[in-house]
């Protein structure tokens, strides 16, 4: 494999056969990101101002554990401090409210994030509302949230900005293109779809009630899956050309028995088709951890206020 040869922040692999499509590589633009970003990291360092991002979770949940060490071991390579605050499964929404706030005073603290899920009856929103919007280096607060109308690259949802990354280094221009994502979440689809807005693609969201979601995605430039359906995008249903990036994480079990990670598109069918493709795993995830370790360094730094020009490109080389 060789780094495809573009003039501007392009940072792609193209793999061997000429005919195969540019595959997006979520691992490297990560890396990539981590470089651009570790210059501020250590001047933050030396002013005295410490990046440190906790996690809250409430309770024991496998998957969340496992997703927060992720985390964590992206944090140890940035340089940035990290600490998970574990609550007793048992918490009230009062009781965890109050844990916020003591993150919140605390100077130390210069990111938080609130793991989900929560347990059952605590809804997220009012809690998230309760993070400090400058420490809110999730990008779940409103006011954060807000800046996806703005088309701002502030303190944003991290996954959301990841697929905007990934589509920046493909090198793609997105002004007129026709853009559909595929799910409508407040973490991923809606916000997805406001910065592809912000960016002037013509963009077509579709969810799990749209009737004929071939019809929408068969126009797509450029498509965003976010779902949670292994294998609900086929071959059939991509432009021939199109740049696909697939958020989807699905558990499945292969054909040799054995457990896997797969995205919402059924890759093999699908690669050949397009322009452009993130695999799973090694696409949009890695690139999120990379946007939430940049959020921390914004935050860390004072987080611009919502009139500043924002941040582009999202990594500078
Ligand atoms: P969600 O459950 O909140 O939303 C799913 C969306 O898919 C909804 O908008 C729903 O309307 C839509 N949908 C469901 N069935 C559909 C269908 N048959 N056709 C069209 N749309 C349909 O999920 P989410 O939090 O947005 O996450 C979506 C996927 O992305 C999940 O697999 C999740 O694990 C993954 N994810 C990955 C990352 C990452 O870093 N790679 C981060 C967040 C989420």
């Amino acid at each position: 494999m060789c780094i495809r040869d573009r003039p501007s922040a392009c940072y792609v692999i193209r793999m061997e056969t000429p005919d195969q499509p540019l595959q997006l590589d979520g691992r490297a633009l990560a890396t990539r990101i981590r470089d651009d970003y570790a210059p501020r990291v250590a001047a933050l360092r030396e002013s005295g101002r410490r990046p440190r991002l906790v996690a809250l979770r409430v309770g024991e949940d496998a998957a969340t554990k496992a997703y927060l060490r992720g985390q964590q071991r992206g944090a140890e390579k940035w340089g940035i401090e990290y600490d998970i605050q574990t609550l007793p499964a048992s918490t009230n929404e009062r009781g965890i409210r109050k844990a916020i706030r003591a993150l919140n005073a605390d100077p130390e603290v210069t990111g938080i994030m609130l793991a989900l899920p929560l347990p059952a009856g605590i809804g997220a929103r009012a809690l998230q509302r309760e993070i400090d919007p400058h420490k809110d280096v999730e990008g779940v607060h409103p006011e954060n949230l807000g800046g996806c109308l703005y088309g701002r690259y502030g303190l944003l949802p991290c996954t959301a900005l990841a697929v905007m990354a990934l589509l920046e280094s493909s090198g793609i221009e997105l002004q007129g293109k026709q853009a559909v994502v595929v799910g409508h979440s407040e973490i991923v689809g809606k916000p997805v779809a406001l910065l592809l807005l912000a960016q002037d693609a013509t963009t077509t969201v579709c969810h799990k009630f749209t009737g004929n979601l071939a019809e929408h995605t068969r126009t797509a430039d450029v498509l965003v899956v976010a779902v949670g359906k292994a294998g609900l995008i086929t071959a059939d249903m991509v432009k021939p050309g199109a740049y696909v990036v697939d958020v989807g994480i699905n558990a499945v079990t292969g054909d040799d028995g054995k457990h896997k990670i797969v995205g919402d598109t059924d890759y093999d069918g699908v690669a050949p088709v397009c322009a452009a493709i993130t695999p799973v795993p090694g696409g949009v995830g890695p690139v999120t951890v990379a946007i939430l370790m940049r959020n921390t360094v914004l935050a860390t730094e004072g987080m611009p206020p919502l009139d500043d020009p924002g941040q582009l490109p999202l990594f500078t080389a």
